[in-house]
């Protein structure tokens, strides 16, 4: 029988994918001949929010419905990156890669749950129409991913989980990155506690260098718990009793040792912009000024990791791209914005 949509729109974390998400795809697929899965956050760095590649998060989707072949084959999957500055380029490439697949004569739904303000994106495709799921038996991937990274017990949140994703689970907990996870998992909770003492809630200033040379920007390599391993700008948390504008050169010398004069530092400094999406940083409400300086072409001054930084280093432009999924929290975002106005 000829369904109502041609194709269905289901965005996304699925962070795990777990019966109320799969509940979606079942109504999606009696309302339309096809769906489209757009996989969010993609390529973002692992962290306690996303700690599932798009394609671990595909692959859970496949093994799910591997008994059901019929519906399977009427799935597509995009992923799309997050562009945390920029809510019209994430709705353009979702535009994009829905007309990719679907045409531009198809009837189109999109489909959803508003479960708080966090759903306010399923307004902004006015041109599809919208099919409210509501709420299946009260399952948060939130609640999921707390109680799989406290290590509680499987019994506690197996039964929100579709058996292809408790068979994922299970097998990503022998990788290193699930213990390095539930690591970043204890020390934020732990942090959050210490905090939580506070009669307002903190907000932590930070500041951020992003140098750049000849094509390279100047990265490190974090040996902090949090952010482990991830590559990030030079930077950290300002000083009582310093200015923004000291406490970014002070962290900048400390992280990578740059051997350039400060005062050729200082004059180097083109541009500066405050990045203060609300969610940009797990740890708490964190706003950064990042000072962006561009140095005369040529040799690259020597560099050398310290203090927070197991490693500092120039990394081409190219490599940037190739590993934006190793970039903490927005940094890689940060470059981005500097680096295509000069
Ligand atoms: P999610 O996996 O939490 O939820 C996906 C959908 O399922 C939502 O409609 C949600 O309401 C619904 N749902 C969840 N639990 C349900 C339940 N028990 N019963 C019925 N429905 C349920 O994903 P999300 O966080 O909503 O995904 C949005 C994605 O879009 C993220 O990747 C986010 O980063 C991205 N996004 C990006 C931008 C930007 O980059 N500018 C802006 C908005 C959203």
């Amino acid at each position: 029988m000829r369904k109502k949509y041609d194709y269905c729109i289901y965005i996304g974390r699925f962070q795990p994918f777990h019966l109320g998400h799969l509940q979606t795809v079942r109504i999606a697929l009696e309302e339309a001949s096809e769906l489209i899965i757009v996989i969010g956050s993609h390529r973002t760095a692992p962290n306690i929010k996303n700690p599932w590649t798009s394609s671990q998060r595909e692959q859970m989707i496949r093994l799910t419905l591997k008994d059901e072949p019929n519906l399977l084959e009427r799935i597509h999957f995009a992923p799309v990156r997050d562009q945390l500055y920029s809510d019209n380029l994430w709705v353009a490439d979702i535009q994009q890669k829905v007309l990719a697949i679907a045409g531009d004569e198809s009837a189109i739904a999109i489909i959803g749950h508003r479960k708080d303000e966090s759903s306010y994106y399923l307004d902004s495709f006015p041109q599809w129409s919208y099919i409210e799921t509501g709420n299946y038996r009260d399952i948060h991937s939130t609640d999921i991913r707390a109680a799989y990274l406290s290590r509680a017990p499987e019994a506690t949140y197996y039964d929100k989980l579709p058996v292809g994703v408790q068979v994922s689970l299970s097998a990503f907990q022998s990788e290193a990155r699930f213990g390095e996870l539930c690591a970043e998992y204890d020390f934020i909770q732990h942090n959050q506690k210490a905090w939580s003492v506070a009669p307002y809630p903190p907000t932590f200033v930070t500041v951020d260098a992003v140098v750049v040379q000849s094509g390279h920007v100047l990265i490190v390599r974090r040996k902090s718990r949090y952010g482990s391993g991830l590559y990030a700008l030079p930077g950290g948390f300002v000083d009582q009793d310093e200015t923004l504008l000291e406490g970014m050169l002070r962290e900048l010398k400390e992280e990578t040792g740059l051997k350039v004069p400060m005062p050729v530092l200082r004059g180097s400094i083109v541009d500066s912009h405050v990045f203060d999406n609300p969610s940009r940083s797990l740890r708490g409400r964190t706003i950064t000024h990042a000072y962006f300086i561009q140095l005369k072409a040529g040799k690259l001054p020597p560099v050398k990791g310290g203090d927070d930084a197991d490693k500092a280093l120039w990394m081409s432009l190219a490599d940037l791209y190739i590993h934006e999924d190793l970039f903490f929290e927005d940094h890689f975002a940060i470059v981005l914005h500097f680096v295509s106005r000069v």
